[in-house]
């Protein structure tokens, strides 16, 4: 229990964890004291009292994945029913309303569709790039790690090329890697290992 103590000390005084003591901290630190850390340390980083927020909105633009998790009511599976991608009309259609309500980000994500290859996620970037002044939040890193695979291509040389295409920025939402020295309990078919994300 001392050592416990020490790893939340050791925060408190702005020092930097180890990665066994954030482990330890995740597996037997409560809710509470973990969001009262974490809070500390955003207002140690972040000392003004300034929080700023964009309007966006999410857009869908596939919801076929082969992924399979099972906490997922959103994905259809390859050929299932109700399966769709959306058209160029249905993506400017929604970029416009955004824009139109003083948007200024949209968050594309999707699911891992078997039929879709970096040329279609770079066409549709471009495009939107081409027609729009907004910011491009988009990709899982589940859906990145997807496309580099696809593609023969690294991650990052992944990224890059999503950049070049119009890409801003990449959310941190389906980032659930798995260390590759445990067995999630509810594993996704497709889970990134910790290796697989370079
Ligand atoms: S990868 Fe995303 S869209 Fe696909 S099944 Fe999992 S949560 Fe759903």
């Amino acid at each position: 229990m001392n050592d416990f103590i020490e790893i939340i000390e050791k925060i408190q005084r702005h020092q930097r964890i180890d990665t066994q003591e954030a482990g330890r901290l995740m597996a037997e630190a409560d809710l509470l004291t973990l969001g009262h850390l974490a809070n500390a340390r955003r207002r140690h980083l972040h000392p003004e009292p300034v929080v700023t927020y964009v309007i966006d909105r999410n857009i869908n633009y596939t919801n076929i994945c082969l992924s399979g998790c099972r906490f997922c009511a959103f994905f259809k599976a390859p050929g299932q029913d109700g399966g769709y991608v959306i058209t160029r009309e249905e993506l400017a259609e929604k970029i416009q309303e955004t824009l139109d309500l003083g948007g200024t980000q949209i968050l594309l994500q999707g699911g891992m569709h078997p039929d879709l290859d970096l040329a279609f996620y770079k066409d549709m970037l471009q495009f939107i790039k081409n027609r729009f002044g907004i910011h491009i939040h988009g990709f899982s890193p589940p859906e990145i790690h997807f496309m580099a695979e696809k593609s023969n291509l690294s991650v990052s040389d992944t990224i890059q090329r999503l950049k070049q295409a119009g890409l801003d920025s990449i959310p941190g939402g389906g980032a659930r890697f798995c260390a590759t020295t445990s067995v999630p309990k509810f594993p996704p078919i497709n889970a990134v290992q910790m290796n697989g994300w370079r």
